[in-house]
């Protein structure tokens, strides 16, 4: 039974890397027909809040990663820590150590001095410690004991086959003097515990992973796959910041982006099923294999993302645009109750939209009128036009109010005075919309209504030359 994790610290929001690893962690899991567990890591006691432990969850609810076990949370389990460590000092493979931070920080001096490469000495492993006497009053941390040679080697599921040599490894601090474990102590704990079969993290963890696989083995526990995912870089190459758009998911959620064109877009960060780029989560999770992930960084396209986005939204059903929309509407100062349904108006809309905030911009003219710009008005508004919106108005005050019998209106006034429809098409977009563009006009003009219409066109008729 495969078993995998998404272990963030709440530390801030969920980022897009993050999220990123979330959901192959979630898919590999999905796709196995195993258990995906969510770990709060929030042992940095400093940095963690609950604000974030909360964002963290929004995100991955948003994103539709839902997960079997969990949520557990690092700080609820110190008792086990303590347990699994005290059990590895009674065995001789961790230590107390003593040392200050300035007795490190001056060791680590020398060390440089000497051209070598700074690590912990051992000066407190029990057999260089023999006859010293713990300071009085200092605190002890707890290090564990690395083996001093040989190798430690695992086959990446991503990277292939990666090795260190314990020398490059020193005795790595595993309980802190406030007896909360540091994070490669922890996540073993939790990982033997939880049961992983499979770790898939970002690569900015390898490092870490050889010291885990030692603490592991001196548990006599089974050490899980590992699979490190590349990093996501922007378009530049470099790492991907707040320069490169938004790196926090639920910005995306506040840009008016919808979760399956995130999900759909981080998919095809990294990882590839031939020359796809739409595909359902579905379809993802059928797809979804660990020897398609790009061993080089993915590159951040935010214009994908966008164009993603627009797909889905014209996928998206009405009302459900309509209630996402509302919000930003009404940030706009509109209330989408006075006034046409939304529901049609978005339906109206969303061809032409990249975003749901755009689409509620858009929608603004439906709900209040907008004052067109002056020079709009004087491109459109010509001379003789006055008599043809009166004509058209006469006629529009008495048909059927739809969309056939607003064109054929139309029709018939452009008829009647031999003009061009765009002539008369263009002027009435700018006196009903107060905007350039818009969806064709007499399908505007049905959603908003007779009254509406005619109140504008009444608002803006001085201004037209007879
Ligand atoms: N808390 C770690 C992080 O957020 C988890 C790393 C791991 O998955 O082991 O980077």
């Amino acid at each position: 039974m495969i078993r995998t994790r998404f272990a963030p610290s709440p530390t801030g929001y969920l980022h897009i890397g993050g999220a990123r690893t979330a959901l192959f962690s979630w898919a590999f899991a999905r796709r196995h027909g195993g258990t995906f567990v969510l770990r709060i890591e929030d042992t940095d006691v400093e940095r963690s809040t609950a604000a974030s432990t909360q964002a963290i969850l929004d995100a991955m609810d948003w994103l539709g990663l839902d997960y079997d076990e969990g949520p557990f949370y690092q700080m609820q389990r110190l008792d086990r820590y303590r347990e699994v460590c005290a059990r590895l000092i009674a065995e001789g493979k961790a230590y107390h150590c003593y040392a200050s931070k300035e007795e490190l920080d001056e060791m680590r001096e020398q060390q440089r001095a000497h051209g070598e490469k700074p690590r912990y000495d051992g000066r407190w492993r029990p057999e260089n410690a023999r006859g010293r006497t713990p300071p009085a009053g200092v605190q002890p941390i707890v290090r564990f004991r690395n083996p001093d040679d040989g190798v430690v080697t695992w086959d990446d599921l991503v990277k292939g086959e990666i090795t260190f040599a314990n020398t490059e490894l020193d005795d790595l601090v595993i309980m802190r003097a406030d007896g909360i474990p540091t994070y490669n102590f922890g996540v073993v704990v939790d990982d033997i515990d939880m049961k992983m079969t499979h770790v898939i993290r970002g690569d900015d963890h390898v490092n870490n992973t050889p010291r885990q696989i030692n603490i592991y083995r001196a548990l006599g526990a089974e050490v899980p796959r590992f699979g490190h995912v590349p990093m996501i870089l922007g378009e530049d190459g470099e790492r991907l910041s707040k320069r490169h758009g938004a790196v926090s998911v639920m910005q995306y959620f506040d840009d008016g982006y919808l979760p399956e064109a995130i999900d759909n877009y981080f998919a095809r960060l990294g990882w590839s099923h031939g020359d796809d780029e739409i595909f359902s989560m579905k379809q993802f999770v059928e797809w979804f294999d660990l020897a398609h992930i790009s061993r080089s960084p993915a590159k951040f396209n935010p214009e994908k993302l966008q164009w993603l986005n627009a797909h889905y939204i014209k996928a998206a059903d009405d009302a459900r645009l309509a209630a996402l929309a509302e919000p930003f509407l009404r940030k706009d100062g509109c209330d989408p109750s006075q006034g046409p349904a939304l529901e049609k108006v978005v339906g109206l809309l969303k061809e032409r939209v990249n975003t749901i905030a755009e689409l509620a911009d858009a929608a603004v003219y439906f709900y209040r009128r907008i004052e067109p710009a002056e020079a709009l008005r004087e491109q459109h508004y010509v001379t003789g036009l006055g008599a043809a919106i009166d004509a058209l108005r006469g006629r529009l005050a008495n048909i059927d109010w739809n969309r056939v019998a607003i064109s054929d209106a139309m029709k018939a006034v452009v008829a009647e005075r031999g003009l061009k429809m765009p002539k008369l098409a263009m002027p009435l977009r700018v006196m009903v919309t107060g905007e350039p563009q818009s969806p064709s006009i007499d399908a505007v003009l049905e959603v908003l209504g007779r009254e509406t219409t005619l109140a504008r066109m009444d608002a803006e008729r001085l201004r037209i030359p007879d």
